[in-house]
């Protein structure tokens, strides 16, 4: 359960101001939305102004690897090559890849070619062709702080049924933005990301969706974009996530590689897109700060 400080006690946000003239109205509105039976977010998720600062510092790093990605990658690369990218900007740039050694993961980045849906691995196999789609999901550490986003990319002539998925992706990202209001519940996001997949024809994932992120690489809530309106942690000033829905052209099954254990695929084999962004939550709405 939430819980207020005394009026008296230092406030829990490091401003060092008394707690009722700084957060004690704002932890009042928290647990009025509490006692409507709506689940509120823990008070360790909402970030210090110096956490996003050093969240948005990461940011810098992460999406200059993406755009160096996006500059290079071409038909006849191999996905080992942008993992080498990868690897040699961030630590260029003085970060770490967070996909390295996470959780046993042996590569610096994710890249998802067609079919697959994401944490495909790395390999000096794997050739581009012209004509794929391959996602690219990538995310920096740097002074303990996470950023995290994932970009698709067209190689060569992509098919126009590829190419619309795609978009159609990305507008289900931005359909989620809009949605994306203080005080409301994170479930009336995912809802508008699913309902605009579903009207242009396509599944969204279900078992995988965003993260809480920043202070950790994955921290609550886990974000649904199958969710419904009115369902799900309220979206509360301060909170950082992604929304990173992985929209499928046929079936939303999937199953995972036996081979690696990692690597997620459409159970139809048909072609799958995500994008990728990581936001803060405002007074006013939200501010990217990852894409
Ligand atoms: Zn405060």
């Amino acid at each position: 359960m939430y819980t207020r400080l005394e009026r008296n006690d230092e406030c829990w946000c490091g401003s060092g101001k008394k707690y009722k003239s700084c957060h004690a109205a704002f932890d009042d509105k928290i647990i009025k939305f509490e006692s409507q039976g709506i689940k509120v977010p823990d008070r360790s998720l909402f970030k210090t102004a110096e956490d996003i600062e050093g969240i948005k510092k990461s940011a810098v790093i992460n999406m200059a690897v993406l755009d160096e990605v996006g500059d290079k990658i071409r038909a006849g690369m191999s996905t080992q090559d942008i993992d080498d990218i990868v690897n040699d900007v961030t630590t260029k740039m003085g970060g770490i890849p967070a996909d390295l050694n996470y959780e046993g993961f042996p590569k610096s980045v994710c890249t998802s070619i067609n079919e697959e849906v994401c944490h495909g691995i790395p390999s000096k196999d794997i050739i581009l062709k012209d004509g794929d789609i391959i996602n690219v999901d990538c995310s920096t550490i740097l002074n303990g702080y996470f950023s995290d986003s994932s970009r698709m990319f067209c190689i060569g002539d992509v098919s126009p049924e590829k190419k619309r998925l795609v978009d159609v992706t990305k507008e289900c990202l931005e359909e989620g933005l809009k949605a994306v209001k203080p005080w409301t519940p994170i479930g009336d996001m995912g809802h508008a990301v699913h309902q605009h997949a579903l009207k242009n024809g396509y599944t969204v994932v279900r078992e995988i969706g965003g993260h809480g992120c920043g202070n950790a690489f994955h921290e609550e809530p886990f974000v649904s974009f199958v969710s419904k309106p009115g369902t799900g942690m309220l979206m509360v000033p301060g909170m950082v996530f992604t929304i990173e829905p992985m929209v499928n052209m046929g079936t939303n099954e999937i199953f995972i590689d036996e081979d690696n254990d990692w690597t997620v695929y459409t159970a139809d084999l048909k072609p799958s897109a995500q994008w990728e962004v990581e936001l803060l939550v405002t007074e006013t709405g939200y501010e990217l700060l990852c894409w």
